[in-house]
């Protein structure tokens, strides 16, 4: 999961759970690898995250982003699971 800071243009992703990336212009930062999501900023009209789909939706659209991300989570879940059953 990425963020796109939409004043300076920025996408940036953190690469672990504690690999805490700013844009280059501050405005917003993200953390928690690839295991959730966190992210902040000042200004949440400026800050477009990018789901691992493509899915592009603005950080002040908080229902929208919840639900998607409540997508991408049972999914991550549903892949563990059938790593799991595969290993075994
Ligand atoms: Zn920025």
């Amino acid at each position: 999961m990425k963020i796109k800071c939409l004043c300076c243009n920025d996408t940036i992703e953190s690469k672990s759970t504690h690999n805490l990336v700013s844009c280059k212009c501050n405005n917003c930062y993200i953390d928690g690898g690839q295991d959730y999501l966190h992210f902040g900023g000042n200004d949440f009209n400026k800050i477009l995250i990018i789901f691992d789909d493509d899915t592009e939706i603005l950080a002040s659209d908080e229902e929208e982003y919840k639900n998607k991300y409540e997508e991408w989570e049972i999914n991550r879940i549903k892949e563990l699971a059938k790593n799991e059953s595969f290993n075994n």
